[in-house]
């Protein structure tokens, strides 16, 4: 099938955007590409959860918001345009750094469980069972949270961040059981699965044939459980931009139907 929306695109609003990331340029894209959906997903900490590191303090809700006066700009643009964010688990409250006031302002929510970088203590990257351990307790954790019904979409599933060694090592030590019992409880919760279209730029093929990519397997699990999806593309800037390539081909592997997506992104 044919993907033909990215829900998980920074602007020069996020602190690690790059110049080129505006509005205007994505919607260029857009355009160009053919996407009928984009969600715009700056990160932010609500500023009525404390515990903001300096990096994430001035990025609340009132500084995401901002994006809203040039999107107005293309309302009546093919591609239709979705006021989100990237929020951010709050490991010391064990929930997500967000109340369920500021979650009802916006259009849609990732939150992801493996911002390792940000969220784990560093001495946690080894063993890597310390890791896993880490990021299946943020799962958890996210997923009971008390906005967890506002949660449209797990950012980046079991994707270590900025990990000292390839992440990619981690995901076969998670035992099936482990991905099963999480995913679903996360269709029961009505919270979708983001497909990352760049972890996939680098080697979808071959192995993805054969069944043995561990990401496609991982997914596959997900699909089983009945958990829907969501593609983004995590964009930061706009200088390269594969994603509906990407997306396509993942969507082939993994057989998904409009059905498979979740809803808010059909
Ligand atoms: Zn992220
Ligand atoms: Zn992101």
């Amino acid at each position: 099938m044919n993907i033909t929306h990215d829900f998980h695109v920074h602007t020069v609003i996020s602190s690690c955007g790059k110049e080129s990331a505006t509005v205007e340029n994505y919607m260029r894209i857009a355009k160009d590409v053919g996407l009928t959906k984009i969600g715009f997903a700056d990160h932010m900490w609500d500023s009525a959860i404390e515990g903001a590191s300096r990096w994430y303090a001035p990025q609340d809700y009132e500084h995401v918001a901002q994006i809203k006066s040039e999107i107005e700009k293309y309302k009546d643009s093919a591609t239709k345009i979705y006021f989100g964010c990237e929020g951010e688990y709050d490991y010391p409250h064990r929930g997500v750094a967000m109340t369920e006031e500021t979650a009802e302002k916006f259009d849609f929510i990732l939150i992801p469980h493996s911002h390792t970088h940000i969220t784990m203590p560093k001495d946690y990257y080894e063993p890597y069972q310390k890791c896993i351990d880490f990021m299946v307790q943020a799962y958890e954790d996210i997923i009971n949270s008390n906005v967890s019904r506002y949660i449209t979409s797990m950012a980046h599933p079991f994707m270590a961040c900025k990990s000292p060694y390839d992440n990619r090592i981690l995901m076969p030590l998670i035992p099936d059981d482990t991905y099963r019992r999480l995913f679903s409880k996360t269709a029961e919760k009505g919270i979708a699965l983001e497909i990352q279209t760049p972890c996939f730029a680098r080697d979808l093929e071959p192995d993805a044939v054969a069944g043995q990519h561990t990401l496609i397997r991982i997914y596959s699990m997900a699909k089983e459980e009945g958990c829907k999806f969501t593609f983004g593309s995590d964009a930061h800037n706009t200088l390269a931009y594969p994603h509906i390539e990407i997306a396509n081909k993942v969507a082939d592997l993994l057989n998904l139907k409009e059905d498979d997506l979740a809803p808010i992104v059909r």
